[in-house]
């Protein structure tokens, strides 16, 4: 039955592939183990395109889906000759149409349908901002119903291209509380009958969703990359990329290398930089994440905090570094500034600032003498396109229909009917939780 099935990467116990998160005897992730070993692309735009290898059995119907091309100016500028650039994000011109402008996207289409498929009814997620905003508009496409949870500084992200639907929970928490909080907030909804968590890092659907930018990549250049550039905050999206590598590998008709993965975070809040340059598997977090509520406030690209990152997990960040012999850098913010000034003056089109903090990495690496001019480089841009998405759209904001003022609230206060129906009621005004810089 169905394309693929999950394998534990530690026990090796193999599962149906439902919308399972974890393997019964161990916290090994689970990876997806597709029937079809070469890849073919559908004929359709969207990263439907993929099917063979996303976790879901009806294909995707929807336009979304990365894009890859040879970049000229940027690359000129950088004195690089194979410099591709994977965007997701609004971008017509290019063929790009995602219009919650992140990777994000990427994940929620199939995640919310491998939801559905598994008898699921609504779905709880933790965001900073770019996910919430990803899920809210495939809850808006589909009528599925998503509980979302945001700290406050993620709010100014919380709009859509379209009107919101009924279907959309926002849960706002107050100041104090920060990314973290919002996972453990949604855990506890998780609990709750009827509501699957999203599961992060954990869900296949999420990871095979994000790999996609590996897999234009691939098909694009007709080859895999020698280096993979990105931001990142869980390392969600660096993992996925080195999955899909080792999908293409084993394709055969890409190569039998793996990319290197070149991340990046941004300073002062770097756990998994600390921890990697340290040569740990453990996130120490007196040592790697000091006073971490003051240095996330101080990012420039906060949607990068995550205090509980998939890295030490079996098949985690940690193996996906230790297997692409990868690097990792620290971005000041005044360095993403710069690069994303640089960036959109050469290659035209807004970026999100951790897009920025991934194009300073690849500036940094090239002055570390880590790549060669003639190197094949995929950098992820992993969201951009939102002014130039105002152009052509009018967005609407996102209101919450909760507040919680801790992880530890009781949920009756959030998540019953008649509170939300009642449509904002008692809610601070939206503008109140700015804080990107
Ligand atoms: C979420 C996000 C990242 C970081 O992704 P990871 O989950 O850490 O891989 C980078 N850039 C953008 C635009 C994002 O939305
Ligand atoms: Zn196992």
């Amino acid at each position: 039955m169905g394309n693929y099935t999950l394998e534990c990467l530690q026990c090796k116990s193999e599962y149906q592939g439902d919308y399972r998160l974890k393997c019964n005897n161990d916290s090994s992730f689970l990876r997806a183990n597709y029937s079809a070993k070469q890849l073919a692309l559908k004929n359709t735009k969207g990263m439907g395109k993929f099917h063979d290898w996303l976790p879901i059995h009806k294909q995707l119907d929807t336009e979304a889906t990365p894009i890859t091309y040879k970049s000229e100016e940027l690359a000129r500028e950088l004195g690089l000759i194979n410099l591709y650039i994977g965007f997701s994000g609004y971008w017509p011109e290019r063929g790009a149409f995602i219009k919650t402008c992140s990777f994000k996207e990427l994940e929620a289409h199939p995640t919310m349908q491998r939801l559905t498929e598994a008898g699921g009814k609504a779905l709880v997620v933790a965001s900073v901002g770019n996910t919430a905003r990803a899920f809210a508009h495939v809850s808006a496409m589909t009528g599925i119903d998503v509980y979302i949870v945001v700290p406050r500084c993620g709010l100014p992200r919380m709009w859509l291209p379209e009107e919101p639907t009924d279907s959309i929970h926002l849960i706002r928490m107050a100041e104090g509380n920060d990314y973290t909080d919002a996972i453990h907030l949604a855990d506890r909804i998780a609990q709750s009958p009827g509501i699957m968590p999203e599961g992060g890092a954990k869900n296949v659907a999420r990871r095979d969703g994000m790999g996609t930018v590996m897999l234009d990549g691939a098909t694009t250049i007709k080859c895999i990359p020698d280096h993979y550039f990105q931001a990142v905050g869980s390392g969600t999206g660096g993992i996925a990329a080195w999955e899909a590598a080792i999908r293409l590998r084993s394709d055969g008709r890409f190569g039998n290398h793996l990319p290197k993965l070149q991340l990046a975070q941004n300073l002062p809040f770097t756990p998994m930089l600390n921890a990697w340059n340290a040569g740990r598997r453990e996130i120490i977090p007196e040592i790697d994440m000091p006073d971490p509520k003051k240095n996330i406030d101080e990012m420039y690209a906060n949607v990068l905090s995550n205090r509980v990152p998939p890295y030490s997990v079996n098949g985690g960040l940690f193996d996906a570094l230790t297997d692409t012999n990868g690097s990792m850098y620290g971005i000041t913010n005044d360095e993403a500034k710069e690069a994303k000034a640089l960036f959109e003056s050469l290659e035209g089109i807004d970026i999100l600032p951790p897009s920025a903090v991934a194009v300073a990495s690849l500036i940094k690496s090239i002055e570390a003498g880590n790549v060669s001019k003639d190197d094949v480089i995929l950098l992820n841009i992993a969201g951009g396109g939102t002014d130039r998405l105002k152009e052509d759209y009018s967005l609407t904001k996102i209101h919450p229909i909760a507040n919680a003022k801790n992880p530890d609230v009781p949920l009756e206060d959030l998540i019953q009917p008649d509170k939300y129906l009642g449509a904002g009621a008692g809610i601070l005004d939206f503008d109140d939780g700015e804080c990107e810089r």
